[in-house]
């Protein structure tokens, strides 16, 4: 029956990684994915999560049994606090419900399917570009996508005016998403000033900002700057929605650990939210896995564990802020034409480069060097050692 199906595209994004593999050279270099790598280009574990693992094995009392369907209480307590703050109102006044959920990827699902479900106006306004999977998630959970400019190819930075004219026109109550930090994949990010702009324009236009927070503490290395936008939406006490992910902050990618959290206007709709949210999820995975939440658990509810998060990931954030600086120096050495000053302002994991489809294609071909075709690179992926290479690389792109 299958016979004459369609063979499908690999996904833009994971597709690098793939075409990486059946590369035989030595010299490859992979800086699709975004997954942090050590100077030495391995994947990285963080020591905290190892100890937070060995204190679960040893611990014989814990069971294997499913978890609820909104997942492990203690999991979405302690997330609530790190994306709010732990002295948030919205928290202490329980407006806040919190779902454990397959990590971003699939937080953003949720929150998706439950608002084309429960809320009256299905559009949602999406950064251009953005994510690739955003259009995806929201379009197959039933709400209608559209963009909203962002970026500016011309400056490297953000459209600001482009933004609020966008979100100006939007019609009112239209979800708009937002990249709480270190936007993806243009690493460019609105100042405090600007969010506050827009903080302003969402309100007055009763639009709902649905946050998606991958990155927080990998943008500045600290936790609470990396959640100022979203915290500066809870306290005009509106409504919020927000995606985390655990996969970078705390290296926990293939343990699929993220949290959905929707910030209502009072307790008893935000247990009603829940009570609606628990329907969305049962059919779809039934409850989330208790392994990556446990973890998360143990690391934030202990003030010493949780000390010893925090400098494992500024020095992962400090890691890749470095190698921008080797990779912006390694290119004003040789003298590449352009102004390559951007691969030091940007803000995250990724460096928008601004090298087009066709450079792209040729770094891949002469170079062995794999990046997603917009450009983007994996700053994660670099080390001291290979950034001479990349250099190298886009001189001959730029100059050909
Ligand atoms: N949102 C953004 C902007 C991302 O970059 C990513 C990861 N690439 C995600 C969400 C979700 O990732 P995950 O499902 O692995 O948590």
């Amino acid at each position: 029956v299958f016979a004459n199906i369609v063979r499908a595209p690999e996904d833009p994004i994971l597709g690098v990684t793939v075409a990486y593999n059946k590369d035989s050279s030595p010299n490859k270099l992979n800086l699709g994915v975004g997954a942090y790598r050590t100077e030495e280009g391995k994947p990285l574990v963080l020591n905290v999560v190892r100890r937070a693992e060995q204190m679960l094995v040893n611990d014989n009392s814990r069971v294997k049994e499913y978890l609820p369907i909104v997942g492990l209480a203690d999991f979405n307590k302690l997330s609530a606090k790190l994306i709010f703050g732990a002295d948030s109102p919205a928290i202490q006044e329980n407006r806040v419900t919190t779902v454990q959920c397959l990590s971003g990827t699939g937080s953003l699902r949720v929150g998706a399917e439950f608002l084309a479900k429960h809320y009256h106006q299905l559009t949602i306004y999406i950064p251009n570009p953005t994510w690739g999977n955003h259009t995806k998630i929201f379009t197959l959970a039933g709400l209608s996508v559209k963009t909203y400019r962002y970026y500016d190819p011309a400056t490297r930075g953000l459209d600001f005016q482009g933004l609020l004219e966008d979100l100006g026109a939007a019609p009112s109550g239209s979800i708009v998403l937002l990249h709480a930090c270190a936007h993806n994949p243009t690493g460019v990010d609105p100042t405090n000033e600007q969010w506050e702009q827009i903080r302003q324009l969402l309100r007055s236009k009763g639009l709902l900002p649905f946050f998606d927070s991958a990155y927080q503490g990998f943008a500045s290395g600290n936790l609470d700057a990396d959640a100022q936008s979203v915290r500066m939406f809870v306290a005009d006490g509106g409504e919020c929605f927000a995606a985390q992910s655990y996969a970078k902050n705390m290296g926990l990618y293939g343990e699929r650990v993220g949290a959905l959290s929707i910030v209502c206007k009072t307790a008893d709709v935000a247990s009603r939210v829940e009570s609606q949210l628990k329907l969305v999820i049962r059919p779809m995975y039934s409850n989330p896995p208790i392994h990556g939440a446990s973890i998360v658990a143990t690391i934030l509810k202990d003030r010493d564990m949780f000390n010893e998060w925090t400098v494992e990931l500024k020095a992962m954030a400090d890691r890749i802020i470095s190698m921008r600086q080797q990779l912006f120096d390694a290119l004003s050495a040789k003298g590449t034409p352009g102004d390559w000053s951007h691969i030091i302002k940007q803000i995250g994991m990724f460096t928008f480069t601004g090298l087009n489809t066709e450079q792209v294609a040729f770094m891949t071909k002469e170079y062995h060097i794999y990046l997603t075709s917009d450009g983007r690179i994996s700053m994660a992926g670099l080390s001291s050692k290979t950034v001479p290479h990349l250099a190298e690389a886009i001189h001959a792109a730029v100059t050909r």
